[in-house]
């Protein structure tokens, strides 16, 4: 099964690039039920009240992820801006958590890598002002995306930080590299969010299979959670649906004194959503990553390939 696991992801990895299956899957009547499941809707107005529905009903917060990855024009560029603008100022008047998500290459890396920070700025300084001055968990997170984009995502994440801007890094356990970034991060003081990395990477890069990498997410997240990251003020954000290391960071917060609400678990709309209530009903603290826009194939693709299980649903709608 971990060999059919591995190619499924890798395939549904594949597909999730693939610009024709895109056109297919997001005018397809017969895929349209998978956009429900792991995204909001097309608007902003429908991930913000998704958003509030979550906190309304159970004590969970949100980070907005508008979808457009898979830029290659200005205006495209200029349209993701926009809307990540609108979404931080909405979020701010709605009284909710001014959080949204952003990519790198969404903003114009693969255009022009040097436009991003001046961009990023931007939604920062956005962020910043919807959130008047309730400061705290808000903020700017970067995602992280394949190995080509760590250096310059840190690099940017690092001078928003340094000019005094509400931002958060994500990092991958997947990779070798990872534990030498969280030291200098932890070493800043600032917000990480740890995941176990939606990419494949050769193995001189990475780990490669999944229990490494699992062993990989606990050493982490013993770093994240030590008595050290505490003191250095820095905000551990675990996002995983993995409940053995859901366990561990909470038996590692109480260990090193950390209290629920100290740091934050983060999780997928539509993905284990039994298991983020139960979190927030002990008093922990979760966030889930809310997607909305138009252009959600390639984050249902990479969600799909996650659960081999969905391989059944997905093959019974395409032939259906
Ligand atoms: P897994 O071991 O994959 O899953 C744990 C359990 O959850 C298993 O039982 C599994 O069956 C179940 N499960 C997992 N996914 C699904 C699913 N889709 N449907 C049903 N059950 C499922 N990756 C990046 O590379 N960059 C990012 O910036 C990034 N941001 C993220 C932000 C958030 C908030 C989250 C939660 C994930 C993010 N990811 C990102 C994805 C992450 O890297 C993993 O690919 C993903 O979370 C699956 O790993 P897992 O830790 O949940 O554990």
């Amino acid at each position: 099964s971990g060999m059919f696991r591995k190619l499924w992801q890798s395939g549904m990895i594949a597909l999730a690039r693939s610009r024709r299956v895109r056109n297919f899957a997001q005018h397809s009547r017969a895929t349209s039920f998978l956009s429900g499941k792991y995204v909001s809707g097309e608007t902003p107005a429908a991930g913000i009240k998704r958003a509030q529905e979550l906190l309304a009903g159970n004590g969970i917060r949100s980070s907005l992820f508008y979808m457009g990855e898979y830029v290659d024009d200005w205006d495209l560029v200029t349209q993701n801006i926009d809307n990540k603008l609108d979404v931080a100022a909405r979020l701010g008047q709605a009284g909710l958590d001014v959080h949204v998500s952003v990519d790198p290459t969404q903003i114009g890396h693969h255009l022009d890598p040097d436009v991003v920070a001046g961009h990023a700025e931007r939604i920062a300084k956005a962020v910043q002002a919807a959130v008047g001055n309730k400061g705290g968990v808000n903020c700017l997170m970067f995602d992280m995306e394949d190995a080509s984009l760590n250096d310059p995502t840190i690099a940017v994440h690092n001078r928003m930080q340094d000019m005094g801007l509400p931002v958060a890094l994500t990092l991958q356990a997947y990779l070798r590299r990872t534990r030498q970034d969280l030291q200098a991060q932890i070493a800043r003081g600032s917000r990480v969010r740890l995941v176990k990395g939606a990419f494949a990477a050769p193995p001189d890069i990475a780990f490669t299979k999944r229990a490494d990498i699992k062993a990989n997410s606990r050493a982490l997240i013993g770093d994240m959670l030590s008595q050290q990251a505490r003191e250095n003020g820095f905000y551990p954000i675990i996002a995983t649906h993995d409940t053995a290391l859901q366990d561990f960071t909470i038996e590692t917060a109480r260990a090193n004194g950390w209290a629920a609400g100290d740091y934050e678990f983060e999780m997928l709309l539509g993905v284990r959503e039994d298991v983020a209530k139960a979190l927030a009903a002990k008093g922990e603290r979760v966030r889930l990553y809310v997607p909305f826009g138009r252009d959600w194939w390639p984050h249902a693709a990479r969600r799909i390939g996650e659960n081999p299980a969905n391989a059944m649903l997905l093959m019974r709608s395409l032939f259906s």
